[in-house]
């Protein structure tokens, strides 16, 4: 179906009768109103004579769009919308009565909802206000569930992206997307290619089981296209969304205890970001779910696995992180090796930990000394040999292996075109491995490269433990090469 949206002509029937006509899909005529946030500020009797001429003309428009607000605050509005449209079930152009908020969850919104269910003329209801959180979207798709007619329920702007994937599994009428990036009509709607090809909209349906990544922001992940990609390749009926949560552990626990309650959606694992990672593993303690070795030693999890009863929490980084750097050693020994991890964040905690598992002597530098310290210290009790220093104790080192766990060299950040590694470490049989992959050559690797080393890019470790999250969630292993295949595509953009 195509909303052909007239606001800019609607003084001119003559055109958008013919736009109607030449539209080989049934269609939405929407003359948006400006206080709906459209750009028709003329006279309702400007609009009234347009709905006139297209429901008249000889193709008429399937649905035609008209604001609840202004329907309700206009009788010759009323009379005409009325007069011109077609009840339910019969055939000629059906009413879409609408509800717009772009600050926020209206005040009374089930009256409202009721008040439009009331109107006989009315065929379809459509409500889109900004979702404050994951939680209005829950409500969405609540309200969705329990329509009595027709019903459009999306939320705007980045916490309503759920609900505009989600439509047709909660039997939402349809959902909208625009022809393209540049021509989206409302705050977070998808473009169609994203919606049909990353998220695979048209196989999904009310048994699709739910997964997503947690985290904030969460817009840029690589999360929905390489699991999405998988789930297509090895035929799940599952779906994975960007699931944004506001820093600190009360939103995040209500966010997610509220998913998980809410059976319908189905939510069957999570992938868990910056920054939240340690409030999953707090939440796991709380709620006495079982908590993996490798969470517990890094005092943060990244992955959730929800089957049945079971909730799991465990910490795919470190194992990635193991995987890689082993198979870059083609399985040698770790004892003896001197490796300098860079970055005392959540995967410098992963990077230090999953080196002392495998033995080697590890040395933890960070910006911040005091960080790093902490984490050596806590390692130190339950992993192995860590170590502490500045950044500035680098220049002195003389590691076998480097590993750069900072957002240096990474596009957007601060220092996209740093280096946080002295060159002069960069030497032949060195082996450098870089979390950061956006982009996919950091500077860090191209120097290491031009000196010899033997490198490993963040997007080998990204890969990993997304793939070790999908095979815990689905039983099935990766399909690396297509998830591999299609984050190349992303990142490429
Ligand atoms: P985090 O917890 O915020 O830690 C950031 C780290 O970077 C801290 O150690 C911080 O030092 C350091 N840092 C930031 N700016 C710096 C600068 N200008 N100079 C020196 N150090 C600086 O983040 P995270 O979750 O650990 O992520 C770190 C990086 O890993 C991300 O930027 C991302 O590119 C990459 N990453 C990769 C994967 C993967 O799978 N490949 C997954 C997640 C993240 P202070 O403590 O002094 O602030």
């Amino acid at each position: 179906m195509i909303e052909l949206r007239v606001d800019a002509v609607a003084d001119d029937p003559d055109l958008v009768v013919s736009l109607v006509a030449r539209t080989t899909l049934p269609c939405i005529l929407t003359c948006r109103h400006a206080s709906e946030g459209g750009g028709f500020a003329g006279p309702e009797a400007t609009r009234i004579e347009l709905l006139r001429r297209a429901c008249a003309a000889a193709v008429p428009p399937t649905y035609v769009d008209v604001e609840w607000r202004r329907f309700e605050a206009d009788a010759e509005l009323q009379r005409a919308v009325r007069e011109l449209t077609t009840p339910s079930g019969s055939h000629g152009p059906g009413l879409i009565l609408s509800f717009h908020d772009f600050e926020s969850r209206p005040a009374g919104l089930l009256r409202t909802v009721a008040a439009m269910a009331q109107e006989d003329a009315c065929q379809v209801i459509k409500l889109a206000h900004r979702a404050r959180s994951l939680r209005d979207c829950v409500d969405l798709f609540d309200l969705l569930d329990s329509r009595g007619k027709p019903m459009i329920a999306l939320g705007m702007g980045e916490f309503g992206v759920a609900t505009r994937v989600l439509a047709g599994k909660f039997g939402g009428l349809l959902t909208f997307a625009g022809l393209e990036a540049a021509s989206v009509t409302a705050p977070g709607q998808l473009p169609l290619d994203e919606l049909l090809h990353t998220y695979r909209f048209r196989d999904i349906g009310r048994e699709t089981a739910t997964f997503g990544v947690v985290g904030y922001p969460v817009g840029h992940s690589l999360g929905p296209v390489i699991h999405n990609a998988g789930f297509g390749e090895i035929g799940f009926d599952g779906v994975y969304l960007p699931l944004p949560v506001a820093p600190g552990f009360e939103p995040f626990k209500a966010t997610v205890l509220s998913l998980l309650a809410y059976e319908p959606l189905r939510l069957e694992g999570l992938s868990v970001t910056l920054p939240h990672k340690e409030d999953l593993l707090r939440l796991a303690r709380e709620e006495a779910w079982e908590v993996d070795e490798s969470a517990a030693l890094v005092g943060a999890a990244n992955t959730l696995l929800c089957a049945g009863d079971r909730r799991c929490v465990c910490n795919t980084d470190v194992t990635a992180l193991q995987d890689c750097l082993q198979e870059a050693r083609q399985r040698e020994r770790f004892a003896g090796v001197n490796a300098a991890v860079v970055g005392a964040g959540g995967v410098g905690r992963a990077a230090a930990a999953a080196l002392a598992r495998l033995d080697a002597d590890v040395t933890l530098y960070n910006r911040t000394v005091s960080r790093a310290e902490e984490v050596a210290a806590a390692l130190r009790a339950s992993a192995g040999s860590v170590r502490a220093a500045g950044l500035e104790a680098l220049r002195d080192a003389v590691p076998d292996l480097i590993i750069n766990a900072t957002s240096v060299g990474m596009r957007g950040g601060s220092k996209p075109d740093a280096s946080p590694v002295p060159s002069r470490l960069l030497t032949e049989g060195v082996l450098v491995l870089d979390t950061v992959y956006n982009p996919l050559d950091t500077p860090l690797l191209r120097q290491a490269r031009e000196a010899g080393c033997a490198t490993i890019d963040g997007l080998a470790m990204f890969l990993r433990q997304a793939a070790e999250q999908f095979e815990a969630w689905t039983g099935v292993p990766a399909p690396i090469d297509v998830m591999r295949r299609r984050a190349l595509e992303r990142l490429g953009d």
